[in-house]
């Protein structure tokens, strides 16, 4: 499902490469953890499975498809099939809960009674269904990620990528969280985690691939953390004003799911008024969008038609490894199969490796 073949990534005027000949395969359904202290290389590799940057040699390949081949036009689609949260969670600070889960698929231009269904649904499974109206600054930390991830999992992706997701939690946050990763993936969705939580990754006992100065040092079927003892304290990345993350955020929403461009224009004019206009109501203002050129500036790839490979899915063994955290039924609540976390492979786009 995910591949990496003596993958190395030189980043432009470092002198050390960020990766240097990684190589794995992750099944369809695993849970893996990804593991290394800062600067170890566990974000460039999620960069890369997403596309957004490609290895300086080696070769990635995600659900079938050297990334290497697929054409520009081609990656935002090939992108729906990946689901991401952060540590900072990236929400839209203007709009309800409902409305950021909403966003993505107004993006894609899914019909409004798809919508009106997906994204209650989606908040239901990460326990939210009471909140739909809320903003993000009235939610915990942890209702925040919650959003996210109920954003990621809209579309139905094959896989989530979780970068350092409980990085900004207390501990006890960081465990609920943990517990519906591991949910979510005992309903058939693959996992690739990265992070600095010891303790969770001795718990899980699930496989642990373990870089340090961008060279894979271990990779255990049922692993700890290992050595912690030169892993710096977690310091969050800085976040450079709500506004400036969410317009980002928007972009890159955008880059990846990009169908409708007119929906896109309109939702962002509309999210940008948004924080002017609380900007100018309150002393403690958000930045404006004039603080966020990157954002402005980034290019925004052209609509692509939805096509999906005619090949039959390729058969799914047992999940091999037991879940230790408590279990809720997915099934009980009836949505397993339109967020894909089902065992049915009917939407399958491709091979699993
Ligand atoms: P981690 O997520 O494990 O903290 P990263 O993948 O972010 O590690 O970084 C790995 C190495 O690559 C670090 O030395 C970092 O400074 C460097 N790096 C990451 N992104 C860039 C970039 N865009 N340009 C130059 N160097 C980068
Ligand atoms: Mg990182």
């Amino acid at each position: 499902m995910i591949r990496f073949e003596n993958v190395t990534k030189r980043y432009r005027g470092t002198s050390r490469p960020a990766l240097s000949a990684v190589d794995f395969e992750v099944q369809r359904g695993e849970f893996v953890f990804l593991v290394g202290a800062s600067g170890s290389g566990k974000s460039s590799c999620l960069r890369l499975i997403l596309r957004e940057d490609v290895p300086t040699t080696g070769r990635v390949a995600v659900l079938g498809r050297d990334l290497r081949s697929l054409a520009n036009r081609k990656v935002p689609y090939f992108r729906r099939h990946i689901g991401s949260v952060f540590q900072d969670f990236r929400l839209l600070p203007s709009k309800t809960v409902y409305q950021n889960v909403a966003f993505t698929l107004q993006v894609t231009g899914s019909s409004r009674g798809f919508i009106q269904q997906a994204v209650p649904e989606a908040l239901a499974l990460v326990g939210l269904d009471g909140k739909q109206k809320r903003m993000p600054h009235e939610l915990s930390g942890g209702e925040q990620q919650r959003v996210a991830i109920a954003r990621a999992l809209v579309n139905r992706p094959q896989v989530l990528l979780a970068d350092e997701p409980t990085g900004n939690l207390d501990p006890a946050t960081s465990v609920d969280i943990m517990q519906l990763l591991a949910r979510i993936n005992a309903g058939g969705t693959t996992v690739l985690m990265a992070t600095h939580e010891a303790a969770f990754v001795d718990q899980m006992q699930r496989r642990v691939i373990e870089l340090r100065d961008g060279e894979m040092v271990r990779d255990e079927v049922h692993g700890g953390y290992g050595d912690t003892s030169n892993i710096p304290r977690l310091v969050p990345e800085e976040i450079r004003g709500a506004a400036a993350a969410a317009a980002l955020t928007a972009v890159q929403e955008v880059q990846r799911q990009t169908a409708d461009l007119s929906v896109v224009r309109a939702a962002l004019a509309e999210e940008l008024s948004a924080q002017r206009k609380a900007a100018a109501a309150s002393s403690d203002a958000v930045p404006t969008a004039s603080e966020t050129p990157e954002a402005q500036a980034a290019p925004i790839e052209p609509p692509i038609a939805d096509e999906r490979p005619a090949e039959a899915p390729a058969s799914v063994g047992p999940l091999t490894h037991p879940i230790l955290l408590p279990q809720v039924d997915v099934a009980e609540l009836g949505v397993a199969d339109r967020l894909g976390l089902s065992d049915d492979g009917a939407e399958e786009v491709g091979p699993t490796s």
